[in-house]
This record gives C-alpha cells, structure tokens and sequence, in this order.
C-alpha cells in the first residue's frame, strides 16, 4: 500500500469517480504510482467548451496527483487537418490556464503503426478488401444480426502483403481498397466486425509528413496504440468510445510485451448546452458559409468564441467544476455558464458608466461650463478596488428608457415632477422635455439640488431610483454588440427533420451604434471586462482601433430567461 500524495496547491474535496479510480490506481500501486494523461485533439476545428471539459480533467487529474499531461495531436486524417487548427488549440489550453509536459503528434507513429499492421497482416490477422466503401457498410449487419464476411477475407498473407505495400507505394486510387482487421464478422461489438485500419488518402499532404505516407491509419487503429506507445496510465474521454474500448484493448493484446502495462480508460459524459451545437463538423459549418463571424465569434460555444465575448477562464473552469463527471449524457442549461461569469465578473470588474441608447438630460440650474469630477466606487464587492474620478456637468446622457412621459405609479425612474438619484452625483428633479416634430423625446430638462451630492453630510435624503449617466461632453462614442442564443430552440440537435441552420436565431447579434461610455474607458484593453452599471458586463473587443471603442456583453446582470 502505498500514500497518495496530492499536489499541495489542490484542495481537499469530494472526488469524481474518475479521481476515484485514480487513487485507487494509487494505492494499489500500479504503474509504479506514475499519473500520464493526455488530451487528444484532431486538429480539424477550434476547440469548444466542450474540449474545455476534457481539458479541465486531462490536465487537473495530472495536477493533483503529481504527474504529467501530454498533449496529443491525433492527425490521422490530413484532409480535414490544418497548422492553423494546431495553433489555436495550443493557444486555447494555454489561455484556460494549464500546459503540457510534451507535444505529441499520432503522425508520429506513422512508422510504428505501419509496422504493427504489416505484423498483423504475416499474423493473419488483417486483409486488403476491394470492395467499395458502400458494400462494406451492407456487410455490417446489425447488433442482432450477423454481418457477412468479404470475398477478399481469405486472401493469402503474401497477397495481403504485397497489396498494402503497393497501397503505400502510391499505385492504387483513393477508395480503392482499404486494410481490415480479421476478427469476427458476428461479434455483437459491431467494432469487431472486421474494422477498417487503413485507408489511401494521396490527394492530400499531411501538415507534418507532407506526401510520405498514401495509407493513413483510422482513429480506431491508432488511437489506443498511441496512448500504449507514450505510456499513458490514464485514457480519459467520452462515453461515446466505451464501446470501441475492448478493440483499442485488443490491439493492445497483440502489442504488449511481459511488463503488462496498459493505458486504462475511462470514460465520462460529453458536455452539451442549450441553445447550442458542440458539433465540430457544424460550428465550421456556420463559419464557412458565414452565418458567424468566424470561429471566434462571440456566439459561438467555442474557446474562443467565449474569450472574446468576455469569458475568463476561471468562470469556464468554476462551470466546469460544478457540472462535474458522471456517466450520464445529458443537455446542460446555458444559464449555469451564464451564472459562473457573473460570479467571476461580480468580484472582479471595473464598475463603469455607460448609455448604451442615449437621450439628453440637461440640468438646467447647473452653471454652464462648470465641471465637476465625481468619485466612482470601482468595484462595492472589492474594498481595496478603489475609486475613479467621473466628470459631472450641465449636460448629460441618460438611458431613453430610464425616462417615460406619463409614469404609472411603480415606475421609480425620471418622469415629470418626479426626483431620482444620479449615481455618484445628485439628486435631480424632472422639469420638462423638448419633442421634435415626430412627438420623440429630444431633451429633457431637470434641476439638481447642490447639497445632495454623494458623500456629503446632507446627501442622505432619499429617493426611490437611482440612474447612471455620462457627461455630454466629456464622454466618448461607443459601439455595443448585444448578444442572444445563437439558436432559437434548447437542442437544436434534437430536431431530427429540420437542418440544423434552419433552427439559427436571426436575432442572435444586435449592433448599437450610438452608445457613450465614460473617459475611464479610454484606458480600457482588448479583453479588459467591466460592469456597466445597471445594464450587464461588457468586454472591449479587440476590433477596437484607431480610438473607436466596441464592447461587447458577455452577460446581462441577472439571468433574464
Ligand atoms: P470529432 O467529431 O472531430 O472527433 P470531437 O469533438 O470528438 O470531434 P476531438 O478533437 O476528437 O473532437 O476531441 C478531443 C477530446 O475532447 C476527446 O478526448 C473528446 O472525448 C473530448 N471531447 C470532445 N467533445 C467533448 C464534449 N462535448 N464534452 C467533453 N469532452 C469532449
Ligand atoms: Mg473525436
């Protein structure tokens, strides 16, 4: 029996029952008390919150338990891959806060898995079948029924042999014959049922190997090989493999040497949200034929996607941990992401003043030309957080909707005769407004009271509504983008007979282009996060040029649906 020894930045808490296993694992002293996981990508998309999930697990389990995380390249496919996927994955884990031990790539093995296959094929245990793609997949049968074995199934290994190797050789087309395992046609693990290991792909250089290779291992071929070749003690993914687990274990069979080593799996349940699709095949679906803005469009579910629209990775990482690892697939409310950056955002954003619909306040007995600085509290959660100074004069902006013409009694906001307090300054009194020729509010008028400033002695009196605002002149021109679900049902992946498109919200992006926020947003950085008072939390988008301001919000102050 050996002691588990848990990093010591990590907290005590409940395990998940993947920590579980792992500590038994621990104190049963397998693999010599080593921890190796990996996250492994197909560098065919951006990463989504769904990866995050995974990555949360990959690289945390290697944490707590004083091990290491890899990360792999699964690329076994070249004609979906790309260096630009490569590159942003590496960016995005690295953003969510966590690093690798090394980088590996399943290109790596290319060599390796050649050789275990042309072992396979002298074992006889792997044919080259010419059929086409479409009668192998009749042949299948179902779980119920057994499938039919191929003509090709009992060629003779030189044969065998000599076909594969002229498959590399670059002789044959694409599809044109493909190498199978021989198992067992009538297995009730469909997986089993003679799978394909490799297929001719020549039209496409690979990102790493460039045209070396014409025969490309399948996902299943090289997958538990990869993890047995690095020595992963640990092989966590989603539940969706537990049914290709005993083929990775037989090929594994067929690898192993005396020391009985072999990567466990485990697997866990996928993460999927409402109101959205984790489908990588989808979201690059929605970015080539433009119905986003590109992967990182604050829209989308993506890693991404989520940092630009004002996500930090401490809330990612915070939903990550309450949502939790089970064995169960399930569809997660939106609202729960939505509550863990309010959270995050409540303790840590600047509190700024911004009029996202501005309309005109003047004060009228405010001496014309004076300018007051006022002071902000940057954030009431936060003591040590301080204050700013806001610029207070005649004339302002407030929001058009904190002002209504004919008021019913529970409107605690600015109407006529009413009196409401200008926050971090006044308390005002309504007087009048001016109308254009269209009966729409141009200007209202209003009186201050000088001896209600905030932080004096006789600032105490009280009145029901308190309002935001800038100074007309002394505030500066903004764009907001407004964000909403980007599909208009909760699962969009459930509705069998519409396209998935169809179900898009036309109203997922609202532009303002008329907005003021205060001069402390001058400061602001791409990505920097503040409060706007009393509307939501907002970002500065790296759009932002040239002295033209965009925010972006994250998230509304209170979950309004
Ligand atoms: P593909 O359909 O292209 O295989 P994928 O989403 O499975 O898409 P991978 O790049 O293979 O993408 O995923 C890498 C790792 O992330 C895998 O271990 C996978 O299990 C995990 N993963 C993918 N999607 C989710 C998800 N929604 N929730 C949790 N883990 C996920
Ligand atoms: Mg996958």
């Amino acid at each position: 029996m050996s002691e588990i020894k848990i990093n010591e930045g990590e907290e005590k808490r409940s395990l998940n029952f993947i920590e579980a296993i792992v500590e038994k694992d621990l104190v049963e002293g397998k693999n010599d008390g080593r921890i190796q996981t990996r996250f492994p990508p197909e560098p065919n998309g951006y990463l989504h919150i769904g990866h995050a999930k995974a990555i949360c697990l990959d690289f945390g389990i290697a944490e707590r338990y004083n091990g290491v995380c890899n990360l792999r390249f699964d690329d076994t496919n070249p004609v979906k891959e790309d260096v630009e996927y490569v590159d942003s994955i590496m960016e995005d884990i690295k953003w969510l806060g966590y690093s690798w031990h090394e980088i590996y790539y399943a290109s790596d093995y290319f060599q390796q898995l050649f050789d275990f296959a042309i072992l396979l094929i002298k074992e006889g245990k792997a044919y080259v079948d010419e059929q086409s793609a479409d009668t192998i997949a009749k042949q299948k049968g179902t779980p119920t029924q057994p499938g039919i074995e191929s003509p090709y199934r009992n060629r003779p290994v030189e044969e065998n042999l000599d076909l594969f190797q002229r498959m590399q050789a670059g002789e044959f087309e694409e599809g044109r014959m493909i190498l199978r395992a021989k198992i067992d046609m009538a297995s009730p693990n469909m997986h089993f049922r003679d799978p394909i290991m490799y297929r001719i792909i020549k039209e496409h250089p690979h990102h790493r190997t460039g045209t070396t290779w014409k025969v490309y291992p399948m996902y299943d071929f090289a997958h538990g090989q990869s993890d047995y070749f690095e020595d992963v003690t640990h092989s966590l993914c989603t539940l969706e493999f537990e049914v290709h687990r005993p083929l990775y274990d037989y090929f594994i069979d067929l690898l192993q040497k005396e020391d009985n080593y072999r990567p466990r799996q485990i697997e866990f349940n996928r993460l999927n949200l409402t109101y959205t699709v984790m489908s990588k095949r989808k979201l690059l679906q929605l970015v080539k034929e433009g119905k986003v803005n590109g992967w990182d469009d604050p829209r989308m579910p993506t890693v991404g996607g989520l940092r630009r629209r004002g996500y930090t990775p401490q809330s990612i990482r915070n939903f990550i941990d309450k949502i939790g690892y089970t064995k169960y697939d399930g569809v997660i409310d939106v609202a729960l992401l939505e509550h863990a950056i309010r959270e995050d955002l409540n303790a840590k954003a600047q509190r700024v003043s911004a009029v996202i619909d501005p309309v005109k306040l003047v004060i009228t007995n405010y001496p014309e030309g004076q300018v007051e600085m006022m002071e902000a509290v940057n954030n009431p959660e936060d003591t040590e957080a301080g204050t700013h100074p806001i610029a207070f004069s005649r004339e302002l902006y407030i929001e058009r909707d904190d002002f209504m013409e004919d008021a019913p009694k529970k409107f605690f906001r600015l109407s006529p005769g009413k009196e409401v307090r200008l926050k971090s300054a006044y308390i005002i009194k309504c007087t009048g407004v001016k109308k254009n020729d269209n009966g729409e509010i141009e200007e209202i008028y209003a009186e201050y009271d000088p001896v209600t400033k905030s932080g004096m002695p006789d600032s105490g009196r009280k009145v029901k509504g308190t309002l935001h605002w800038v100074s007309a002149e002394h505030s500066l021109p903004a764009e907001v983008r407004l964000y909403d679900r980007l599909f208009t049902v909760e699962n969009p992946s459930e509705e069998k007979d519409k396209d998935f498109q169809e179900l898009l919200n036309p109203n997922s992006l609202t532009i303002l282009t008329h907005c003021r926020v205060e001069a402390e947003l001058q400061k602001a950085k791409p990505f920097d996060n503040f409060q706007f008072q009393r509307i939501g939390y907002f970002n500065l988008d790296p759009d932002s040029k040239d002295g033209k301001l965009i925010f972006n919000r994250t998230v509304s102050l209170k979950q309004s649906f």
